[in-house]
């Protein structure tokens, strides 16, 4: 079995976490890739390097003195260098960077590239794995994107034999030879990459969280993670608000069906989350695998009767919103009427004029907004297919009080949605919650997601 196993900036911040890191490759033979991103965060209060690196980049350009910023950059490797006894001349190598830096004979993206390089340098020598650099095995295209073809040749070229490395994450380089930086948070994009070019079984991202959460955790009191979801299922979670992975360190290994487990470096005993392109319905996983929602939604209902028999006439009002290049989000309709749901930031300068319009070009019988309107999807596979799951939704919010003010479900039974008041939006993600979530218990272990094949 190949893996990736990439760790996030906390779990490379020190050298404690350094040791966290080899007890973790080392209790699994099969952990021979390494991804690194820069050293974090080791308290809420601390700073990561990269973020450093970008004041240097500020400063230098201003032509501000930042040695400083670089003795506190320098000092944080150091540190870890000592504490860990390693013999990789550190200090050396970064005075050599830092008179680079402040003589202008490097670009801003290498300076800020550093962090993961010096990161993955000692790293590399901790674990005792050979250290690869990414500016010679990702390759980046002239238009910025990723050339997987030449990355996958150059990763094998240099791999050989040797099934170990650690690979710092974050940057690769453009066809002129320069350093090129992905986007904040880009060491899961690396780590999805290498993945992909090296067709892994499994792509592992080591963090500082057990995985996803079932809700919001300002919402609803610690809520439970979810230990498996589908990459169908991740995509409407995260539309809807749940904040997730990078979305371009998705696709990657979607793309090519490989499942992604996210773990917690800090508690490496905790299931985390597995996500993959597909998971056998199974009656004993839980119904429901998360709970996302927005705020702010308007929804535009028009009323018209025959409407159902008038050929073109829900193209006709779609076909405004389209003038004013305004995104429906959803439609629900009845026989004679239909809603388009919007975002309000989307039509807070032209909704007016759209219902003018409406009004003019289509004479409709009624025209109604209902703002305030927030969505709530509750999503869940296993929902397909097994009745009462809906009719029980709106029953615990209607035992609640909650009035339900538009319904939506996908066709392909994945989530529902409703639409309610948003001064009932917290309210309904915890009756909801309560309703089905908490009530269940739902605890996977890694031995059974085993057994079902997760990974
Ligand atoms: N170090 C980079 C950042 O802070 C990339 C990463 O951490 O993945 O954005």
């Amino acid at each position: 079995m190949v893996k990736i196993t990439k760790f996030g900036g906390s779990s490379v911040s020190s050298a404690e976490q350094f040791k966290k890191v080899k007890a973790i490759v080392e209790s699994d033979p099969a952990r021979g890739f390494v991804v690194v991103s820069a050293a974090g965060k080791r308290n809420s209060s601390d700073y990561k390097i990269t973020d450093l690196l970008y004041l240097v980049n500020a400063h230098l350009q201003y032509k501000f003195t930042c040695d400083d910023l670089l003795d506190t950059i320098g000092g944080r490797f150091c540190e870890i260098a000592q504490e860990l006894n390693l013999t990789y001349p550190i200090e050396q190598e970064f005075q050599e960077f830092r008179d680079q830096a402040k003589a202008g004979k490097v670009s801003p993206e290498y300076i800020v590239s550093r962090g993961e390089y010096f990161t993955a340098r000692m790293m590399a020598e901790f674990l005792g794995f050979p250290f690869v650099d990414a500016a010679d095995v990702i390759s980046f295209n002239l238009d910025g994107s990723i050339n997987m073809e030449r990355t996958g040749q150059l990763l094998r070229a240099t791999i050989g034999a040797n099934q170990r490395f650690v690979l710092p994450g974050f940057y690769g380089s453009a066809p002129n030879g320069a350093i090129k930086l992905f986007d904040r948070g880009g060491g899961d994009i690396t780590g999805a990459i290498v993945a992909a070019a090296l067709g892994a079984d499994l792509y592992e991202n080591w963090t500082d969280v057990s995985g996803f959460l079932t809700a919001d955790p300002r919402i609803v009191d610690n809520p439970k993670a979810i230990s498996r979801i589908t990459y169908a299922e991740l995509r409407e979670l995260s539309y809807m608000g749940a904040s997730v992975l990078h979305e371009e360190a998705i696709f990657p290994v979607k793309d090519a069906g490989i499942p992604l487990w996210i773990k917690n470096t800090n508690r490496p005993q905790d299931v985390g989350t597995i996500i993959s392109e597909s998971a056998a319905k199974d009656e004993a996983e839980p119904i429901i695998t998360g709970i996302a929602g927005k705020k702010d939604f308007v929804a535009i209902h028009v009323k018209q009767s025959h409407m159902s028999s008038e050929i073109g006439y829900i193209r006709r009002v779609l076909s405004i919103f389209e003038r004013y290049r305004v995104s429906i989000e959803h439609m629900p309709t009845g026989i004679d009427s239909f809603a388009a749901v919007v975002q309000h930031s989307d039509v807070k300068d032209c909704l007016y004029n759209i219902i003018a319009d409406i009004k003019t070009e289509l004479n409709p019988d009624e025209i109604k907004v209902v703002d305030n309107l927030a969505l709530i999807s509750t999503v869940g596979r296993n929902m397909a297919s097994r009745p009462g799951i809906s009719g029980r939704l709106f029953g615990v919010l209607g035992n609640a009080g909650i009035n339900i003010r538009m319904i939506a479900q996908g066709s392909e039974e994945l989530d529902i949605i409703v639409g309610v008041n948003s001064d009932d939006f917290e309210r309904a993600i915890r009756v909801i919650y309560g309703a089905f979530i908490d009530s269940e218990d739902n605890i996977i272990t890694v031995e059974e997601l085993e057994r079902k094949g997760a990974f």
